[in-house]
């Protein structure tokens, strides 16, 4: 896998912005009638968990992808937070995924590198980097930090969905969605 030079991006933005369509401004969504977006991703930062592709995402879903290192709402959480207050968010769907990065590795591997490279920060110590030991756990854990929040909106809260990506079959599994199960399991008489 050949790494790209800054330059080389430069040039494909070119390429791209060549047959640019221009994207509505608020206003002009205003105008148009459009609605604004009303439904949160978030998923890790892994290039092989793009919910554009597995979730065939078009320009016009509404729907705002947040990335981070596995899928984590506690750094996602201002953003969450700001996004629900503009927008008033319908819909999150947490999503991790099969052969995660931070299932490679620990949050004291990080630490130990960490404090090899910037000796003498003891807040270090103290510090989580998101590694994980069970994907369906954790999915289920990020469920439960976003429903235990004081300030997260309750019926955002528990309206949210947890799912694991399998990066082989590309298919979504849904996790610690008890609650919520029937919105996406098929009906008993539809075969
Ligand atoms: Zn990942």
């Amino acid at each position: 896998m050949a790494t790209l030079t800054v330059d080389e991006f430069v040039n494909r933005n070119k390429a791209v912005a060549a047959t640019h369509q221009p994207s509505p401004t608020f206003a002009e969504m205003g105008q148009m009638g459009v609605d604004v977006p009303h439904v949160i991703v978030l998923t890790c930062i892994d290039p092989r968990c793009k919910p554009e592709y597995f979730l065939n995402l078009q320009s016009g879903d509404g729907v705002l992808v947040m990335r981070n290192i596995c899928g984590h709402v506690n750094p996602a959480l201002n953003d969450i937070l700001a996004l629900d207050s503009f927008l008033t968010i319908k819909d999150i769907l947490i999503i991790h995924h099969t052969d995660c990065g931070a299932s490679h590795f620990t949050d004291a591997g990080i630490r130990e590198d960490l404090k090899k490279r910037l000796p003498g920060h003891a807040e270090l110590d103290t510090m989580g980097f998101g590694a994980i030991n069970d994907l369906e756990q954790s999915v289920k854990d990020e469920l439960k930090i976003l429903r235990a929040s004081p300030l997260v909106r309750r019926e955002l809260a528990e309206r949210a969905a947890g799912f694991v990506f399998d990066i082989k079959t590309g298919e979504l599994t849904p996790v610690g969605c008890e609650i919520n199960r029937n919105r996406f399991t098929q009906p008993s008489n539809m075969t």
